[in-house]
């Protein structure tokens, strides 16, 4: 059992050995009974450290990256912190110029409170990443494709580029998703997901995680740290993730061949500036994305040629994709990332960034383009 359609539907997917139940139960027990000195019985003793239902999860999570281990979270901001805050105090880590706004934020306002320091760099460019490196670097971040520019960020590069440093390479997966990029193959250590996206696929749950190419120190000292810090995942969300994860590959196929189809019809309209798809040969790196992913994802964002204004009435003339924030759901989602960006937004002003859901790609063809033939008429 290696390929990733297989794993999704059966790793962590063993039968209840009580009753048989194909769908697993959802165990809501915060305790569990030991021998009189702490013997445990099957493992468990108390929800925070580790539970059945998550044990589920974290087992079709490791299988699907490839990872020997892997660890779930309340939320994917959980997760990055608790593998960030796990570096010793002192440290210096690279994080992309174009990155998920949690990340900047936690570089920029919470990290340097306990001693840990984050540079800001563009990990397409090797020599830039060189240049940024330092004595103290222990961490390489990276997120490709990046948000909300969907930079393409070679992985095997930076592996040995992480390597050679001996610092680690950690790879936010959130967009790709392993079914069509796996970053510990490549040599990452650690992958990151925000599972609230693709993973639980529905708009409807929280959730994160990190996998680990070894279920080593690093590995031991997370899972400590998740146990005494608290950030874990509620039972009945692991089960709704662990539901999500069955069906990934087969929606992803969806996600993809919507997205190529809408990067396509944006990049031929002449309302359009430019769009950012590593699906296009027009990308940056298409070559890169091309090499390291097995298909190109179901995020796109595009610029318009009427700056701010325009950008705010396609977003308004949308009729059938809504204009929300997150990604990954069944339903096409469009965001004017500069306007919920804060004060200092990092975006530009006549970006929009479209989560391309399941619809039927003809109508949302339809809907684009009647919204963009509306605002530059
Ligand atoms: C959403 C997201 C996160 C944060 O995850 P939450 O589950 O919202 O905490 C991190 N990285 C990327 C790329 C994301 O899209």
């Amino acid at each position: 059992m290696t390929r990733i359609e297989t794993l999704a539907v059966h790793a962590g997917g063993e039968p209840d050995k009580e009753t048989g139940a194909l769908s697993p139960p959802i165990h809501l027990a915060t305790t569990f009974q030991h021998g009189p000195a702490g013997e445990r019985r099957a493992g468990y003793e108390y929800q925070r450290e580790q539970n059945p239902t998550q044990d589920r999860l974290e087992a079709v999570l490791a299988a699907m990256e490839g990872g020997a281990a892997a660890l779930a979270f309340a939320s994917g901001m959980a997760a990055m912190n608790c593998l960030l805050e796990s570096l010793p105090a002192g440290s210096h880590f690279l994080y992309p110029l174009d990155c998920y706004t949690g990340l900047r934020s936690l570089a920029n306002e919470f990290l340097p409170e306990r001693g840990l320091t984050g540079t800001a760099v563009d990990m397409a460019d090797g020599d830039a990443v060189r240049a940024a490196l330092q004595p103290a670097t222990r961490l390489i971040w990276v997120e490709t494709p990046s948000n909300p520019r969907l930079e393409v960020t070679d992985l095997s590069e930076l592996s040995a580029l992480a390597r050679t440093h001996g610092a680690l390479l950690a790879a936010d997966n959130t967009f790709a998703t392993p079914v069509l990029q796996r970053p510990l193959a490549l040599g990452a250590d650690v992958v990151m997901h925000s599972t609230t996206k693709y993973i639980g696929g529905h708009s409807d749950v929280m959730g994160g995680a990190l996998v680990f190419a070894r279920a080593d120190d690093l590995h031991a000292r997370v899972a400590h740290r998740r146990h005494v810090t608290g950030n874990i995942l509620a039972p009945f969300s692991a089960w709704l993730i662990l539901r999500g994860a069955r069906s990934l590959p087969a929606r992803l196929a969806w996600h993809c061949r919507n997205a190529r189809a809408l990067a396509e019809c944006l990049a031929a309209h002449p309302a359009v500036e430019i769009v950012h798809y590593p699906g296009l040969a027009s990308h940056r790196n298409h070559d890169v994305a091309a090499r390291q992913m097995s298909d190109f994802g179901g995020m796109l964002s595009f610029q318009l040629k009427g700056g701010r204004e325009a950008a705010l009435r396609v977003a308004g003339a949308l009729k059938l994709a809504i204009n929300a924030t997150s990604l990954g759901g069944p339903e096409t989602l469009v965001e004017h990332r500069a306007s919920v960006e804060g004060a200092t937004p990092h975006s530009a002003q006549n970006l929009l960034r479209v989560s391309v859901g399941l619809e039927h790609p003809d109508d949302l063809l339809a809907d684009f383009s009647q919204a963009l033939d509306a605002s530059a008429a």
